[in-house]
């Protein structure tokens, strides 16, 4: 007897539903996308604690028919898609029919809806496979679909899913995604057991996409936002709209980006390189921009069906595509980006540097302190001498320590540079032996989730290895009760900067403070720096500049931006009409 036998069709189901719903957030996109594909106004999305025990997704969107129940939880059953020729032209954002059935075959899934028009609803519970019979419900018109203890009889998938914070923040990300994509629709999310929720995030709806990226974002994206310019378009049938950040604003994540395919989010390669592109050169290596932009184009021009969650797409007319959104967001950041510069970059910088060998042991001052002498080795030493060289003349703006050198005036970005001699005071004393510093006062902060996930993660092992000493207050809110020795001006917003580092993307290998990305230490770096906007005395400013002489690399601070610029002489007398 031959060895190869058909798969029961239970088995192919979970098969194919690990595909659909890898995660707890997964489940939770496909579930708001069918709300939006109903037609909802308003979403509410809950989850238990953690989110994999239960999630729920409710609507007040068109409904399924009571007789439809059964098909719409099975395989390859779909109200949206009848003939091939409709895939060409898919306006919805389902369309394989599978969503229902794959999570049902994962977790024990309760559907209950009802038409507006129906006179009761009705309610189908899937447990792993095995769906019952459709049974009358009482309830207001729309749809409630509940998943309860996802993966709960497949330990082999229940082991890869994340701390239950992760998976939150995982689903908090898909929520915000799809609320400001759809900002007309209301949505909310809750968090906790029923009774006792938290709500995390509301939209109202409306016309204005800035309410909901207010909402979901804060102030600090929503007050700085630069529109683009309406368009009549350009015959071709595609219209971009929507908002971007000043280059200024860039982040070491892409969570302020939304780029939206007739309503789909969309990762698509070609088309975010595109916009980016725009942003360039204002944004180091390694940072990301902000941008909400969205795309109508003829459906027919759009293939969503390339990947099973539906996150790539292809674009018939990508380079067209492209083209328009470079040029509608370079537009709309040419009323707020600098003219050529006169002042150069003292040193072209370029990403982040790859950990240089620390050049010498300098005590770092809170605001600058004493005066190393600059090491002598490695290709950055003339560049350290020219710095050391440097006779601050004045601040200006608070920001900036305006410096005489050698071969011409010098503008140094007081926070960049302090940033990059943290960086490297830092990562010295990471190498060191690592000692705890109790607090007077513990410090109390409340984590966002994200952070809160980072916490989780790093609360047994690193952050006592370091030298944190961290208790839990309930909610996201810890005291901190000790910080690492020699931490010097170590604030609240360096530790949650850290939390932040390790949730974009870890440590690195073994979880070293210096990872490939550098970004805890660079991070922690940029919140211990003295601030722009804040006076410094003239001994403070030669200070500053002295240690800067000393780092082993003085041209950028950790996150590659520059710390210097500089005004050569021949320029000044050139442009007086002095020189030849
Ligand atoms: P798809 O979205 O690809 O059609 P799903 O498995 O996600 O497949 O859903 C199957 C069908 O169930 C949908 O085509 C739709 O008719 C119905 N359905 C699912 N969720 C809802 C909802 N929230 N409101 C109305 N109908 C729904
Ligand atoms: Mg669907």
């Amino acid at each position: 007897m031959g060895r190869i036998r058909q798969l029961d069709a239970g088995l192919v189901n979970q098969i194919a539903a690990g595909e659909v719903v890898e995660r707890p957030a997964a489940a939770v996109k496909e579930l708001v996308e069918n709300s939006l594909d109903a037609g909802a106004a308003s979403i509410t999305v809950r989850v238990g604690d953690p989110c994999w025990v239960r999630l729920e997704v409710q609507d007040d969107g068109e409904g399924i028919l009571a007789e439809d129940l059964p098909l719409a939880v099975a395989r390859h059953a779909t109200s949206k898609v009848r003939v091939a020729d409709d895939l060409l032209a898919c306006t919805s954002l389902g369309f394989r029919g599978e969503a229902l059935a794959a999570i049902g075959a994962v977790a024990r899934l309760t559907v209950r809806s009802r038409p507006p028009q129906a006179p009761a609803g009705a309610v189908l519970t899937v447990a792993y496979g095995e769906a019952g019979s459709p049974a009358p419900a009482a309830m207001g018109p729309g749809t409630r679909v509940t998943v309860e203890d996802l993966f709960g009889r497949l330990p082999a998938r229940a082991k890869y899913l994340r701390s239950p914070s992760a998976e939150y923040a995982a689903v908090h990300q898909v929520v915000a995604r799809y609320a400001v994509g759809h900002y007309r629709v209301r949505f909310r999310l809750l968090r906790g057991d029923p009774g006792a929720e938290r709500e995390e995030l509301a939209t109202q709806g409306g016309e204005d996409p800035r309410a909901a990226l207010l909402a979901v974002f804060g102030t600090e994206v929503a007050d700085r936002l630069l529109p683009l310019a309406s368009e009549a378009g350009e015959g071709d049938g595609i219209t971009v709209s929507g908002f971007v950040l000043p280059a200024d604003l860039h982040r070491p994540h892409r969570r302020w980006q939304g780029l939206y395919l007739n309503g789909r989010p969309v990762a698509n390669w070609t088309l975010r390189q595109a916009v980016e592109e725009a942003f360039r050169p204002q944004v180091p290596e390694g940072r990301h921009p902000g941008f909400w932009l969205w795309v109508t184009l003829d459906p027919a021009r759009v293939d969503p069906n390339v990947h099973p969650a539906k996150l790539e797409v292809r674009v018939d007319g990508e380079r067209l595509v492209a083209g328009r959104l470079y040029r509608a967001v370079a537009a709309a950041l040419a009323g707020s980006s600098p003219a050529v510069p006169l002042w150069q970059p003292v040193f072209p910088t370029s990403a982040p540097d790859p950990a240089p060998a620390v050049a010498r042991e300098a005590p770092v001052p809170a605001v600058p302190g004493p005066v190393p002498a600059p090491p002598a080795r490695e290709p950055a030493a003339p560049l350290r001498e020219a710095v050391a060289d440097l006779v601050p003349l004045a601040q200006w703006q608070a920001k900036y320590i305006i410096a005489q050198g050698p071969d011409g005036l010098y503008l140094i970005d007081q926070h960049a540079a302090h940033e990059r001699v943290y960086y490297e005071h830092f990562r010295r004393l990471a190498r060191e032996a690592r000692l705890a510093q109790p607090l007077l006062l513990p410090w109390t902060v409340s984590l966002s989730p994200e952070q809160w996930a980072a916490y989780e993660a790093l609360k047994d092992g690193l952050l006592p290895e370091w030298g944190f000493a961290v208790d839990a207050l309930g909610g996201r809110t810890l005291a901190v009760r000790a910080i690492p020795r020699g931490w010097g001006e170590v604030r609240a917003d360096t530790f949650t900067a850290l939390l932040d580092a390790y949730h974009q993307g870890g440590f690195g290998p073994g979880h070293s403070w210096d990872g490939p990305d550098q970004g805890a230490l660079a991070m922690a770096a940029c919140k211990a720096a003295v601030k722009a906007y804040r006076g410094l005395r003239r001994e403070e400013m030669g200070a500053l500049l002295a240690a800067l002489a000393a780092t082993a690399d003085p041209r950028s601070c950790p996150h590659g931006r520059p710390t210097m610029l500089r005004l050569t002489l021949e320029e000044v007398d050139r442009r007086f009409g002095r020189s030849s």
